[in-house]
């Protein structure tokens, strides 16, 4: 196939969904993360000494380049590397550094889309003083998002602002992090696309999907669309692809954006790597983001991006504490459950809120997508929606 060897910066669960697609491909890969047996590394042994994982944080320069000198291509599963140290690699890298480093600051994303004439909604740079923060209340309105620039993730780095009184409470919750503050989009649904880019720039969008959030955590993912707009998903996946098209690099990316009553769209965010709300495309399209996310870095022809089932749905796992008792039920009950594949990710601790795996379900209708849900929702301590 190649005799490119991939290095991946960062062993979670999108790592570890990228090596078991480059296994199937023989592609030899090696993953840099702390620790020896995080979810990457699981599934993907060593192929030889000089293939050997790296144990080392992701933002550690002397690391990156120690996996630069054993690949011919770098990559990532994590927005939150060392962009510079990346951009130093003895190597080629995919999606290049500076898209990594623009994407990493929320603000200058936003500031990169606007520029670039994307639909974004508005926003402002605060400094951390209740002054500004009132300032930005003052133009931009209540309820106000304010979000951490840099290392945000499921909503950890966003705190709503309904009361100019809560100013010194979101300082405090976001702690020392730079900030700026999102006027309070009052969307209808959440929607996602996921584009593709190869390094000689075809572009290609897989289909627009619902995603549903609870706490600021993506929770349920539809796809494709269900809608009367006949426009809706062809808007979105050209809104998507547009905004990929002003970014640097191969690889795949993660659109996020907000479709309003009136059926408008801004996006509110982009990943520059495999995203939550592409994992149903493993099992519900005809290239899964993560073979494509190979194939584009490493110069092979891009897989079509098109649904292969009617109707799929995508249900995360998300931990309730420490405890893995309720996931091992929620399990349990998916094998049950005709078309519904179970991902584990072999984390070793469970805790509130964090990602532990997900079930795709696919099915030939809405209708029958909806009666296999229904019972793995039914398994659910609370239901996500
Ligand atoms: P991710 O895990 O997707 O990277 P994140 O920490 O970067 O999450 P955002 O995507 O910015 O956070 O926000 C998380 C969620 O908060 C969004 O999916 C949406 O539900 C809500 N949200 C974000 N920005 C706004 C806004 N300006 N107005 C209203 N709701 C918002
Ligand atoms: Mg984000
Ligand atoms: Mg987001």
């Amino acid at each position: 196939m190649t005799d490119k060897a991939v290095g991946i910066l960062g062993g979670g669960q999108l790592g570890r969904m990228l090596a078991a697609s480059a296994s199937l491909l023989n592609i030899k890969t090696v993953i840099l993360d702390v620790g020896e047996h995080g979810p990457a590394k699981q599934v993907l042994a060593p192929n030889s000494p000089q293939f050997s994982h790296i144990d080392g944080s992701f933002t550690d320069p002397t690391k990156i380049r120690e996996l630069a000198a054993k690949v011919d291509v770098l990559t990532v599963e994590i927005e939150h590397v060392d962009a510079d140290a990346l951009s130093q690699a003895q190597c080629e890298i995919q999606p290049h550094p500076s898209t990594i480093k623009l994407i990493q600051d929320k603000l200058n994303q936003k500031r990169h889309l606007q520029a670039k004439g994307c639909s974004v909604s508005d926003f402002l740079a605060v400094d951390s003083t209740v002054e500004s923060i009132h300032a930005a209340a003052d133009k931009l309105g209540l309820p106000l998002m304010i979000k951490s620039r840099t290392l945000a993730y499921d909503g950890r780095g966003n705190f709503v602002l309904r009361d100019l009184s809560q100013a010194a409470e979101a300082l405090a919750a976001l702690g020392n992090r730079p900030l700026y503050a999102e006027k309070w989009v009052p969307f209808a649904h959440e929607i996602a696309v996921m584009v593709v880019r190869s390094t000689s720039g075809e572009v290609r969008a897989y289909p627009a999907v619902e995603t549903i959030h609870k706490e600021n955590i993506c929770h349920l993912v539809f796809a494709p669309l269900r809608t009367r707009d006949a426009t809706l998903s062809h808007r979105a996946q050209t809104m998507a692809a547009d905004a990929i098209k002003t970014f640097d690099g191969a690889g795949v990316f993660g659109v996020e954006m907000f479709l309003m009553e009136d059926g408008g769209l801004f996006i509110n965010e982009i990943a520059p790597r495999p995203h939550n709300s592409g994992h149903y495309t493993i099992e519900a399209c005809e290239t899964s983001q993560y073979e494509n996310h190979l194939r584009a870095i490493l110069s092979l022809p891009l897989g079509s991006t098109a649904l292969k089932v009617p109707s799929c749905a995508m249900l995360n796992i998300i931990g309730l504490s420490s405890s893995m008792d309720e996931i091992k039920a929620l399990t349990s009950v998916a094998l049950s459950v005709p078309g519904a594949s179970v991902h584990l990710y072999g984390k070793s601790e469970c805790r509130k809120g964090r990602k532990m795996g997900h079930i795709t379900v696919v099915a030939d209708s809405d209708a029958e997508l909806r009666t296999r849900l229904r019972i793995l929702l039914a398994a659910l301590p609370s239901s996500p929606i």
